[in-house]
């Protein structure tokens, strides 16, 4: 299993009550210096949309070269093309014109670590934050747990690129989704910060 990522980086030990003084602190700065940014109008001015994971190593805005006000990033555990997903790529055409798609996975993506069975279990032994080792994934057991995660599809990632195939395909068969918006499909190398093409998704995704 690839978890040594997971790891050394879960349970880091920084303190809440720091993090909070420090993202006020950060965007005090950010506000000070905010000048004609006051001023963007709420399309995205290059008419595009990125649907990525939530991994803190991914940073969209860098990897692709995205100031305020240029496109939509739409970000979720896995960048999977969830309902969710495509209620907001729907919402980023119909109502603020973008006209082309960007769906982007990542290596070593954390959903590729479960199974729905592995969180459900998890989940019903407690909700404490799980540590993982060479042998999966633990739990441990404190406190209350909840069934719930049964009934939540986890949208795990059993083979990364298939996964970015699978999306751009859903997206792309999607009634709300015109045949007009190319939907492109990579997968980002976390160990070089390159967004590589996944061919089966490029021509999935090809506008019709
Ligand atoms: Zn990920």
């Amino acid at each position: 299993m690839r978890n040594t990522t997971i790891a050394t980086t879960v349970g880091g030990g920084l303190e809440i009550s720091k993090i909070h003084d420090e993202v006020l602190r950060a965007n005090e700065a950010y506000a000070a210096d905010f000048g004609d940014k006051a001023n963007l109008p709420m399309p995205p001015g290059r008419r595009f949309a990125v649907l990525t994971c939530m991994d803190a190593r991914l940073d969209p805005a860098k990897f692709a070269g995205l100031a305020e006000g240029d496109a939509h990033v739409i970000r979720n555990a896995g960048g999977r093309a969830s309902d969710d997903a495509i209620r907001s790529l729907v919402i980023s055409y119909k109502l603020l014109g973008t006209r082309e798609w960007f769906i982007v996975h990542h290596t070593d993506c954390g959903m590729e670590t479960f199974t729905d069975e592995v969180m459900r279990r998890l989940l019903a032994s407690s909700l404490k934050t799980a540590t993982v080792d060479q042998s999966g994934w633990h739990d441990s057991g404190e406190g209350r747990g909840s069934t719930e995660g049964n009934y939540i599809d986890w949208l795990t990632i059993a083979n990364l690129e298939q996964s970015v195939v699978e999306d751009v395909e859903r997206v792309r068969n999607h009634p709300l989704v015109p045949g007009d918006i190319p939907i492109y499909g990579f997968v980002y190398d976390v160990k070089s910060g390159r967004l590589v093409p996944v061919p089966d998704a490029m021509a999935a995704g090809k506008a019709r």
